[in-house]
């Protein structure tokens, strides 16, 4: 699980991707597709709600979102995962065209019960990085190649991307997606959620403003 991100020799062709099955998602945020995407690791699997013409002449709008069980399901304020999956559907639903990828990449990639591990840590007095780096794991164990081949078979290889993270930016290039835009993803957060946020700034390279 401490895999680098960064010169990754594994073997990940589209090929090696399978796409299981699509269907109608109407949501309170507007009418999907969703498709469901298994590659060879247990970690590779996607879920893709599509809007739009992906191919198109613009570039669909695209987010990236990891799994939070805390976050998504619980409604947790730990984090700022819930308020960014809500903003990021907003968006896609008013974009002409885009793209909502889950990922489950529990903990950046740690997995469930070591996140609660992180966790019991934080609340100990560490901050999200050193926790997960006390734990064994890089700050971020997340890659990006699987996400960049899931884009491809969709037909979006040129996207604007949701993110304020750079480096998601940069492993999606490597990966032969084309970024035209990098548009924040800053919605309204929590009090409790700012502290966890000021990490990613600070420690992590996320470009967030106002904290
Ligand atoms: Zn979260």
């Amino acid at each position: 699980m401490t895999r680098k991100i960064a010169g990754s020799k594994r073997k990940n062709t589209n090929s090696a991707l399978k796409h299981v099955a699509h269907a109608a998602l109407p949501s309170k945020f507007g009418k999907f597709t969703i498709h469901g995407f298994a590659g060879h690791g247990p970690m590779e699997e996607a879920v893709a709600l599509v809007r739009g013409k992906l191919n198109g002449k613009a570039a669909p709008l695209v987010r990236i979102h990891s799994q939070c069980l805390t976050g998504d399901v619980l409604a947790s304020l730990r984090c700022d995962c819930r308020a960014q999956l809500e903003y990021s559907l907003k968006k896609i639903a008013k974009a002409p065209s885009g793209i909502l990828l889950y990922l489950p990449q529990e903990g950046r990639g740690i997995g469930l019960m070591n996140k609660l591990r992180a966790y019991e840590l934080q609340d100990g007095g560490m901050d999200t990085v050193e926790a997960n780096e006390e734990l064994g794991f890089a700050a971020d164990a997340r890659e990006y190649d699987f996400s960049a081949q899931v884009l491809k078979q969709l037909g979006a290889r040129k996207i604007r991307l949701l993110s304020n993270n750079p480096e998601k930016v940069r492993q999606l290039e490597s990966s032969g997606i084309r970024v035209v835009q990098r548009v924040p993803c800053q919605p309204r957060v929590s009090r409790i959620s700012r502290a966890y946020m000021a990490t990613k700034k600070e420690k992590m390279g996320h470009i967030l403003g106002g904290l």
